[in-house]
């Protein structure tokens, strides 16, 4: 039979591709990894170079021992059962022992195991394969109680910490952190707060990071129950080294955004204090300017009515009695100049100047300065402010006169002899760019048809005490109008009066 010359070609090819079993033996003999091999009971038939360099005996030495002498006999025995029940299943086995060498130094071993079989299905020996991990360890060790105490130290912070990364995940937390989760019910405060301060954070964060970042800015977080809380946070963008393996040969690092946040809640409350007794001494001033401001443009009104009627009555009078409907005049002439010289004392509302005015504050505010007439009126109150509002431009004092003069009318309504039900809601919400306050109470409402007239300046519903001039709603609306916003009169879920109030984010005050 003749061979084919491609046949040919590839039996020379194979003969020169056959490892020499000398070749095959120095590879063994000098590689970089403890090598030895042996009988089925552990005795070393073979160890190779790097054998004798970490372990410390001589080649001769060795052979002919069980690796046991290897043993510190430290390492638990329950490792070893398992070992040698996964070589007695023909299996390979890795694992870490602690060794000695010979002069009597400890070093910690990663071995690897495999059974030699045979082609009868016999483990003949066993292939060991190990290296001194020791320096590893202890690097593994250093970098675990590094991050151990970065951790206790970050956990011990009095503040809250949080990191994001360009993505807005949370890649590391603290404890303060985690009680603001349970705190404020929301699963990332960071995100709330950032959405809060710096609304355009996310496209920040992933292009421009320094773009958000801030030293020292408070943000409210206001609870249906028990007092608003500050968090004054500051952030900085700090470098990451990436860990994938594609970024391995390029230090390709992330940035990633630290929020660092404290509870200045206290603090807040001690200057609110001051500022609410001031407030409520501002406020009383301003009612009582108000009051009299009301009373004289009353007192005005009612006069006018029966001037009128004088003037009607000259103008009869100046045919039949001439000298007689002169009189009159003069009369009225005099009349209207005290009339004039009285407007010109009615007081003017203070001029205040526009700033960034957060609702809740101003409600807050109005909570307060109401508080006694509220007990005292046994009316409870239910306020259900949004969690945060961005700011309006707006004229503070007016504001809160605004809505003192809502809360009041709805204390009036129900202190009424006899009326059982008496509860405020007071709300806030952002919906579609638009700040909505409702202000509802559980007293008899206003009968549909009046709920225009209300806003007429002297119309009153309230009985005829003489202390209701029938000016406060038509007051608010001017004030709600300054501001640019609207408001509306309807019919509490309970029946009573509800006010609306919304103003636009981006309105502004006259
Ligand atoms: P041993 O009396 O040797 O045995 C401990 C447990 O293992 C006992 O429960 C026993 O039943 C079981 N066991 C022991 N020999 C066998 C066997 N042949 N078949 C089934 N079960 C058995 N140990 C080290 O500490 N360091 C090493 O670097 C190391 N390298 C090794 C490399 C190879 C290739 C092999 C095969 C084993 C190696 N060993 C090594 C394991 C070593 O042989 C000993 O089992 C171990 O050191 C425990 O020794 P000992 O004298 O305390 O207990």
């Amino acid at each position: 039979m003749s061979v084919t010359p491609l046949a040919q070609a590839c039996t020379d090819t194979k003969q020169e591709l056959t490892l020499p079993s000398e070749a095959y033996r120095q590879a063994v003999d000098q590689a970089d990894l403890a090598i030895s091999i042996t009988d089925q009971k552990a005795k070393i038939l073979f160890a190779n170079e790097a054998f004798s360099r970490v372990t410390g005996y001589g080649r001769d030495e060795i052979v002919g021992q069980n690796e046991s002498v290897l043993s510190n006999h430290t390492t638990s025995g329950e490792i070893y059962q398992a070992m040698w029940g996964e070589l007695s299943a023909q299996k390979p086995w890795s694992g870490k022992l602690l060794n000695r060498r010979k002069n009597g130094d400890l070093y910690l071993a990663e071995l690897t195991i495999s059974p030699v079989v045979d082609s009868t299905g016999i483990t003949t020996h066993y292939l060991g394969m190990h290296r001194d991990i020791t320096e590893l360890h202890q690097l593994e060790r250093a970098v675990q109680n590094q991050k151990h105490l970065i951790e206790s130290v970050v956990d011990a912070a009095p503040i809250a910490i949080a990191l994001l990364d360009p993505s807005a995940r949370v890649l590391l937390d603290n404890l303060e952190y985690k009680k603001l989760v349970t705190d404020l019910g929301v699963k990332e405060p960071a995100h709330m707060l950032l959405d809060s301060l710096a609304p355009m954070w996310r496209e920040s964060l992933a292009g421009n990071p320094k773009g958000c970042s801030f030293f020292n800015r408070e943000v409210r977080i206001d609870r249906p129950a028990g007092r608003a809380r500050w968090l004054s946070v500051t952030t900085s963008v700090i470098d990451m080294q990436s860990n994938c393996a594609d970024s391995y040969f390029c230090a390709t690092g992330q940035p990633g955004l630290l929020l660092a946040i404290a509870d200045v809640t206290n603090l807040r409350d001690e200057q609110e204090r001051t500022r609410a007794a001031v407030l409520q001494a501002v406020l009383a001033e301003e009612e009582r300017t108000a009051a009299i401001r009301e009373g004289l443009s009353a007192a005005i009104f009612r006069l006018e009515e029966p001037m009128n009627v004088m003037a009607s009555a000259i103008s009869v009078l100046q045919r039949r009695d001439p000298a007689a409907a002169e009189m009159l005049q003069q009369a009225l002439s005099s009349s209207r100049e005290h009339l004039e010289s009285l407007r010109k004392v009615i007081p003017q509302s203070p001029q205040e100047i526009v700033v960034r005015v957060n609702v809740n504050e101003i409600l807050r505010d109005v909570l307060e300065v109401s508080t006694p007439r509220l007990l005292g009126a046994g009316v409870t109150v239910d306020w259900q402010p949004a969690a945060t509002l961005p700011p309006i431009l707006g004229r503070p004092l007016q504001l809160r006169m605004l809505f003192k003069a809502l809360v009041d009318n709805a204390i009036e309504a129900m202190n009424v002899k006899g009326w059982k039900h008496r509860e405020l809601s007071l709300t806030s919400a952002v919906d579609h760019e638009c700040i909505i306050v409702s202000v509802l109470d559980s007293g008899p409402g206003i009968p549909e048809d009046w709920r225009h007239k209300a806003f007429e300046p002297f119309f009153t519903a309230k009985g005829g005490s003489g202390r209701h001039i029938g000016t406060g709603l038509s007051r608010v609306q001017q004030v709600v109008a300054d501001h640019g916003g609207i408001i509306d009169l309807d019919e509490s879920p309970s029946g009573g009066c509800a006010a609306i109030v919304e103003f636009r984010i981006d309105g502004d005050p006259i």
